[in-house]
């Protein structure tokens, strides 16, 4: 096993350290420890170059602290990437190895499922290191945490725009019926609110509509749909020049992460007022989730903190209108005063 402490550009980041071992190349970025020892997914997916993987790690290590932060609970923020390789892949020897390299942090560093990732790998994991979460015996899927999560963004900003946070009679627009895409319907269908939702994967939208009496659209299509809230519940990005210009919705509120292309979309849909619930904020039951099996909660505590999630929300739109800002900045600033150091 080859480790190497790469240089950092700025002092934003504590570590970037690379791993190779046998087929295995790994890294892991810790962004800030302030609020506890750090704590991100492991990303397993091919890039073009390694710089290409070290820009992304770096950006999502910062992301998590920002993500768990907000979400008030005693971490701060790293992120592992695996780079996949092309040709045959062995999960076990590659999930061991990234278990020895994670075991070097010392518990400075705890890894979970990300993208490209499941619960098996993290398994694989834990037999080289205890720090790790995830895990099929620990807290399980988090997905419908992360749905009730975002479910109480959502209504946190109807309360903000309509003055009561019933979603009864509303129409939502959901842009993925995946893991959590599928929990978010069934919550807002129990909640009384009509469905229109979209996927590429058309059986995963005949469940929902199936289940939950949703009106199927098309990928494409979703942005101009005429409906009272838009759930980006699929890809980052998806908050960009075209899109915004295309939205109906009063509110943005859903599970994808980094839905803005770049920050000033936030001010965007600011200008065109658009109520949106930052993505970080909104998606941050999955790692309250990981608080039953790290910290020992109950499913009870985690639920509890998951519905703060509400005021956590109610709060940034609350800042953002007392300063004229945009609430993706808001929440920036929120996250930051309770992990920089004066
Ligand atoms: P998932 O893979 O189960 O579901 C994503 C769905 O989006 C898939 O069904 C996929 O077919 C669909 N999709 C992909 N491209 C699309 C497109 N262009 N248009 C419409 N649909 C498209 O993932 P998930 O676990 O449900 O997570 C959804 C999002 O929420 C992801 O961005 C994820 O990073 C984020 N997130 C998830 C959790 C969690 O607990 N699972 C926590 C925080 C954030």
């Amino acid at each position: 096993m080859k480790i190497n402490e790469l240089p950092l550009k700025n002092q934003e980041h504590e570590r970037l350290v690379s791993c190779t071992d046998g087929n295995y190349h790994g890294l892991i970025s810790i962004h800030n420890t302030r609020l506890g020892p750090a704590i991100g997914g492991t990303r397993f997916w091919q890039y073009r170059n390694e710089q290409e993987a070290i820009n992304d790690v770096l950006r999502l290590a910062r992301g998590m602290t920002y993500k768990n932060a907000l979400a008030g609970v005693p971490f701060g923020g790293g992120k592992s990437i695996i780079l996949k390789q092309d040709g045959p892949i062995d999960r076990e020897t590659i999930f061991h190895a990234h278990g020895r390299f994670v075991e070097t942090f010392g518990g400075k560093y705890i890894t979970a499922e990300d993208v490209g990732t499941s619960p098996d790998d993290m398994e694989f994991v834990r037999q080289e290191t205890q720090h790790v979460a995830g895990l099929l015996s620990g807290s399980g899927n988090p997905s419908p945490v992360t749905a009730r999560g975002v479910f109480r963004a959502m209504q946190a900003a109807a309360k903000y725009r309509w003055g009561s946070d019933s979603l009864e009679g509303r129409t939502v627009a959901i842009q993925g019926c995946g893991s959590v895409g599928y929990h978010l319907a069934s919550y807002l269908n129990n909640a009384g609110a009509h469905l229109f939702v979209t996927d590429v994967d058309e059986r995963k939208v005949e469940t929902v509509v199936k289940d939950f009496g949703a009106m199927a659209w098309a990928p494409d299509d979703i942005y101009y749909a005429d409906a009272d809230v838009f759930a980006p519940c699929a890809l980052g990005g998806v908050l960009n020049d075209d899109t915004i210009n295309a939205l109906k919705t009063e509110i943005v509120a859903g599970a994808a992460n980094n839905q803005l292309l770049e920050p000033r979309h936030g001010d965007e849909l600011a200008a065109r007022n658009i109520l949106y619930a930052p993505d970080y904020a909104a998606n941050s039951g999955g790692v309250i989730n990981g608080c039953r099996e790290l910290l020992g909660w109950d499913a009870a505590q985690a639920a509890a903190k998951v519905d703060e999630i509400y005021d956590t929300v109610f709060n940034i739109f609350q800042i953002a209108a007392a300063e004229g800002i945009a609430t993706s900045k808001a929440a920036d600033r929120l996250a930051e005063e309770r992990f920089k150091l004066d």
